[in-house]
């Protein structure tokens, strides 16, 4: 089996990665783990690791509270967009507020290379909306190409992981088959019985 090797930004272990960039988009909302109860966006040492790593986060200081707070409403916002993904209920207009609010922070910044491609950026804004705009672009493309419906939040209420729906069906539901759609179907089971 060809083992990937995942980014050191890619959290915990990713066995169901989306492809870059939406593999950022990805890591980005496993930031947070409900198996292990860990946040990395929690405190403003970590968050500044992980933002930098993740090249979201190039200022030389550590994010405020603010816009921490920031960044969890937009990592929870694509989170229900995940959870739309996997057959859930739609985005409440709350859930995009804060995506909402990127957008129209700063303005992607349109680049020509070397080589004649045409790229979009964030610009040269050090500020943190910049970085998460990038996360907006890698949305954007995610969703042209279709690769976006592929990336879904697991079904199990209490994990919510982001994976990479790879199956011929695209009818994967589960981060893991083995813990949370086994835990779920016996929740199920035992609830039929009863
Ligand atoms: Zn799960």
């Amino acid at each position: 089996m060809l083992v990937m090797t995942m980014p050191s930004w890619v959290p915990g272990q990713e066995a169901k990665p989306a492809p870059m960039p939406l593999l950022l988009v990805q890591a980005f909302v496993n930031t947070w783990d409900a198996d292990h109860g860990s946040d990395l966006l929690q405190h403003p040492v970590a968050a500044r690791n992980w933002l930098t790593d993740a090249g979201l986060w190039s200022a030389d200081r550590a994010p405020d509270p603010a816009e921490l707070d920031l960044a969890c409403r937009v990592r929870e916002g694509i989170r229900a967009m995940l959870v739309a993904n996997g057959s859930g209920p739609q985005p409440t207009p709350g859930d995009l507020q804060a995506l909402q609010a990127v957008s129209q922070a700063c303005r992607p910044a349109l680049q020509v290379g070397p080589g004649g491609q045409v790229s979009l950026g964030a610009g040269s804004a050090r500020r943190l909306e910049a970085g998460l705009l990038l996360l907006l672009l890698a949305i954007r493309d995610a969703q042209r190409d279709g690769t976006w419906q592929r990336l879904k939040a697991c079904g199990n209420p209490a994990c919510r992981w982001a994976f990479y729906d790879r199956s011929h069906s695209r009818a994967g539901a589960w981060c893991d088959m083995a813990t949370c759609g086994n835990r779920i179907k016996n929740r199920r089971l035992r609830q039929r019985q009863r």
